[in-house]
């Protein structure tokens, strides 16, 4: 049997929701290890402790609870009662067969009532080890970490301290739906908006028939990614080209993308109403494109009465770039596609739209109608990890 250790730190600072927070961490470890023959999940004091049966695939383990949002570190353990002398042979024990030239032993005493305090714990332990492996003791540089675990009923130990992605569980900030593109920055944007502990809604506005389906498959593959980090999305697949078609036949050509903008907010927001989401996400970064000047970021927003959170804002491309190659959607975010916003519009739209050229356009197509189409006609797909 194997056992997993996970420290958490940033929902230990939520004092009165604290039990709430954690145990939705823990119900997210659960999902995260679906399939891996988990046999208990518990929490113990400032812990998470998943146990798991015979056969289990470290490998695979560890990579679904690198990505479990609100995971600052996790090790793999050996459970041992409360008895210094047994903690001390299990411990020298468990280093047959490996193979370092120093060492640190980390105490962590979550039991206060436990006789020694840490430092002679690593004391003690430190000895046997020494005397052992002949390996030095090395506080700042060590090759192996023995991390212990001090806890009102158990002790534990292990020899490695695995980096979670930090942040939030997901769950614990709310709902919020994502505007996603197929390119690179609404999957980055998405992302750490659920780092930060939101559950994401996804919606795409796709041009089919009048640009290909190449969209939707980005769209699609992008969403299985992050559902990862997730374990169930909901993708709501808007067709935009009517409305778009709409638009241009009673709209100059600077302002068009600006007004394809305010529609997709007034859609994504009437989803979002259906769905309890309480804002809007988006990729947009300041003057990255002329569409993203403050004005026009002004004058979108103003067709939302929903907060609109853009993650990205103060993000440059490489910055984001950089992201998108880390949480690993840069392959897909990089295939060639036609982008909806593309249709129709010049090459140099409106870069200082203002809000009554913007009113006076709209004043002429039927808004509230052109909502409610995409709204009716989004197609919903659903994602589940693992599959
Ligand atoms: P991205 O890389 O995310 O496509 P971008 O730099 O291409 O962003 P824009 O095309 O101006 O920027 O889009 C800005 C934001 O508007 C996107 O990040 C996304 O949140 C939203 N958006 C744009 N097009 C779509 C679309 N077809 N479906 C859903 N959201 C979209
Ligand atoms: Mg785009």
């Amino acid at each position: 049997m194997s056992s997993v250790l996970i420290r958490y730190h940033e929902i230990a600072l939520k004092k009165g929701n604290r039990p709430y927070f954690v145990d939705l961490l823990r119900r997210n470890l659960v999902s995260a290890v679906e399939g891996l023959s988990l046999t208990e999940s518990k929490n113990l004091q400032g812990r998470i402790l998943l146990s798991f049966g015979d056969g289990t695939n470290r490998e695979e383990i560890s990579r679904r609870l690198q990505r479990v949002f609100g995971v600052a570190n996790f090790s793999f353990v050996e459970r041992v009662p409360l008895d210094l002398t047994v903690l001390r042979e299990r411990i020298v024990q468990a280093l047959d067969g490996r193979h370092f030239a120093s060492f640190r032993v980390e105490t962590q005493r979550g039991d206060k009532n436990f006789p020694l305090t840490s430092p002679e714990i690593n004391r003690q332990l430190g000895g046997a080890v020494k005397e052992k492996s002949g390996a030095r003791v090395d506080l700042n540089h060590a090759e192996l970490t023995i991390c212990v675990e001090i806890l009102p009923r158990d002790a534990f130990f292990g020899f490695d301290r695995i980096p979670g992605p930090g942040g939030l569980p997901v769950g614990a900030s709310g709902r919020v739906v994502a505007l996603i593109s197929g390119g690179f920055d609404s999957p980055v944007a998405a992302y750490r908006m659920m780092q930060r502990g939101c559950r994401l809604i996804f919606v795409h506005f796709h041009s089919v028939p009048y640009l290909d389906k190449t969209s939707q498959e980005k769209v699609r593959e992008l969403v299985k990614f992050l559902t990862r980090h997730q374990f169930a999305s909901r993708l709501y697949l808007v067709p935009f080209g009517e409305i778009q078609r709409q638009i241009v036949a009673g709209v100059l050509r600077p302002l068009r993308v600006v007004l394809y903008r305010r529609m997709m907010l007034r859609i994504a927001e009437a989803i979002a109403k259906k769905e309890r989401a309480q804002a809007l996400i988006t990729g947009e970064s300041l003057a990255q494109v002329a569409s993203q000047t403050l004005e026009n970021l002004a004058v979108i927003e103003q067709a939302a009465t929903l907060p609109v959170l853009r993650p990205l804002v103060g993000m440059d491309k490489q910055e984001i770039i950089d992201q998108a190659r880390r949480i690993g959607t840069f392959e897909t975010s990089a295939v060639p596609d036609q982008d909806c916003c593309q249709l129709f519009v010049p090459r140099h739209p409106a870069t200082k739209s203002k809000i009554a050229d913007v009113e006076e356009a709209e004043s002429r197509l039927d808004v509230a109608a052109l909502t409610q189409l995409g709204f009716e006609k989004a197609e919903i797909e659903e994602f589940r990890f693992p599959a």
